[in-house]
């Protein structure tokens, strides 16, 4: 099927809703085709404008989905408008619903000791037939270590891995060249949600979109990491001027 991408400040984002994109995935797993999945928001938006080597690195991805509400703000604006958000969260747990059906193998990279240790075990518990293959914690020596080996020998279908921005995206690159198959997903905070670790916006706010105030008044120290989205919006604005 021919995609449709849309193109924000030079970052082609997948024009796909959320069951449409869930459904792509589960052909990849079935054929075993190997694929790197970002899931964006502004701040990935202009880190890969100010930074090439970032940029390179979502060079690599098979799909980036529009996971900020401010990527779906920026599709309206330039008068292409995508259905929805394709969150990281979300996809997560949709996959490990197909993993449990499909008793697909998955492997988790990132957050904290506890945190993951938390997340293993809540995956056992409401995904008793996810075969876990492996898992690392995300504060490791970047260049000693045998995540590489361990899932080039393990195989699994679904890799995700949680190193926050930038570091998520840069292991996947660097390392993507070394595996044979797997989808492989940055997805940011959500071992810490799904840990328990950290609450996810009430559905109501999901559904206003107001996820990332809730996140803000949540953890009031990521309100700097928000700055970027002003500046972002006056680019699209920029973009759309060009034509
Ligand atoms: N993290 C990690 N290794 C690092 C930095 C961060 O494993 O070197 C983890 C962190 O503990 C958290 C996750 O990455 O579980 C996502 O962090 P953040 O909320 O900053 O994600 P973002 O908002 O950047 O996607």
């Amino acid at each position: 099927m021919k995609q449709r991408f849309f193109n924000v400040l030079g970052i082609p984002i997948i024009h796909s809703n959320h069951h449409s994109f869930i459904d792509l995935l589960e052909g990849q797993i079935k054929e075993n085709k190997k694929t790197f999945v970002v899931t964006a928001n502004p701040e990935i938006v202009m880190r890969a404008l100010n930074d090439k080597g970032y940029e390179g690195y979502l060079k690599k991805a098979d799909y980036i989905t529009a996971d900020g509400i401010g990527i779906v703000i920026a599709s309206k604006i330039l008068n292409q408008p995508l259905p929805g958000r394709v969150s990281g969260t979300d996809m997560m747990l949709d996959l490990l619903e197909i993993a449990n059906q499909k008793r697909h193998r998955v492997y988790f990279l990132g957050a904290a000791e506890f945190v993951l240790q938390l997340l293993l075990k809540n995956v056992h518990e409401r995904y008793p037939q996810v075969e876990i293959v492996g898992s690392h914690n995300g504060f490791f020596d970047w260049n000693d270590n045998n995540i590489e080996e361990e899932i080039k020998s393990t195989e699994p279908d679904l890799i995700f891995v949680a190193l926050g921005v930038p570091k998520q995206e840069q292991w996947i690159a660097e390392h993507l060249d070394s595996f044979q198959k797997g989808v492989f997903m940055g997805v940011g905070g959500s071992f810490d949600v799904i840990a328990g670790v950290v609450k996810r916006a009430p559905k109501t706010w999901q559904k206003l979109n107001l996820e990332w105030l809730y996140r803000l008044i949540k953890q009031p120290s990521r309100w700097r990491r928000m700055l970027v989205i002003p500046h972002f919006l006056v680019k699209v604005i920029f973009q759309k001027q060009r034509g």
